[in-house]
């Protein structure tokens, strides 16, 4: 199946750096920019960007703007991977490093730099039970997460705050230039007819609302971290089957019978869960907790800057 769609894709491809594909409609003056696959193995989002940019160049989806798409780490993808030598979505710096990924990200540059909203699909390691928005917030970010309804729920955090520090995202690049830049996790890595129906009402939903204005959408519900659970000891081993957005309660065991124990310092729902094989380096948190917001972040943080 993989195999099958790049090389739909290879067929289409026109932009700039390679796996790319651009479609200029000449009537306005807008740049969207779609990014699948920064991470090799989150292939979900694949089967609806290549039909969008079949139907961008027969005609079936008409857009009077600008419109990129483009396919992240080919290369880690055909190696079921999420990265080959770096983490792609870290390394959007500045900087000499000579790996495969270090120069796919100076590739993409070239997109990313011209981009005025940019919405990067992404599927989480193991199961969520929802799909969910997770960038900093930003007013107008925030009105085109809602206007797109990726999601009902959005893991935020105020502006200017890294998702880790010396590093560099992919949305986060765009909206230093001050431009939109939003992160949709579609749900669990890989294709699935779910992930790909919601890339593709996503993608396709951008475009209307970059050609009408419309933002219109349903309120979302904002989560933000309150816990990290530090991986500080290799005997650290979480209980079997937690997934994203599982709820968990104030004192309730997150590691196995046979572990140290940890538990949950409060109530709220556990993200980015891991389970990393013994003979792999440690990651640094093994589980986030986190808290629903009792008040809109407008409210907590206002505009926060101009995207
Ligand atoms: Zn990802």
């Amino acid at each position: 199946m993989l195999d099958a769609l790049l090389s739909r894709f290879e067929g289409l491809a026109n932009g700039p750096v390679s796996w790319s594909f651009q479609h200029d409609g000449g009537g306005l003056d807008t740049h969207v920019v779609f990014g699948s696959m920064i991470h090799g193995n989150e292939t979900g989002s694949l089967p609806a960007v290549v039909e969008l940019a079949e139907d961008l160049s027969s005609g079936a989806v008409q857009f009077g703007g600008r419109v990129s798409l483009f396919i992240g780490n080919v290369e880690a993808a055909r190696a079921d991977r999420r990265f080959l030598e770096a983490d792609l979505n870290r390394v959007f710096i500045d900087s000499d490093v000579d790996t495969h990924e270090h120069r796919r990200a100076r590739e993409l540059r070239r997109i990313l730099d011209e981009a005025d909203v940019f919405i990067d699909l992404h599927q989480t390691i193991l199961p969520t039970e929802q799909p969910f928005y997770i960038f900093p917030w930003t007013a107008k970010g925030g009105d085109w997460a809602r206007g797109l309804a990726a999601a009902r729920v959005w893991v935020t955090r105020p502006s200017g705050e890294s998702f880790s520090s010396g590093t560099c995202c992919a949305d986060e690049y765009v909206r230093n230039r001050g431009h939109i830049g939003l992160t949709v996790e579609l749900g669990q890595k890989g294709f699935s007819p779910s992930a790909g129906q919601l890339a593709s009402r996503v993608m396709r939903r951008a475009l209307v609302m970059a050609e009408t204005g419309d933002r219109e959408g349903p309120e979302l519900e904002f989560w933000r971290t309150t816990a990290k659970v530090p991986y500080s000891d290799r005997a650290l081993r979480l209980r079997p089957g937690l997934t994203n957005f599982r709820p968990v309660r104030r004192g309730e065991r997150l590691t196995a019978d046979d572990a140290p124990t940890v538990v949950s310092p409060h109530d709220g729902v556990l993200l980015f869960p891991k389970y990393p094989p013994d003979d792999q380096p440690l990651p640094n948190e093994i589980v986030r907790v986190l808290t629903r917001m009792g008040q809109h972040p407008r409210t907590l943080w206002g505009q926060a800057s101009s995207a």
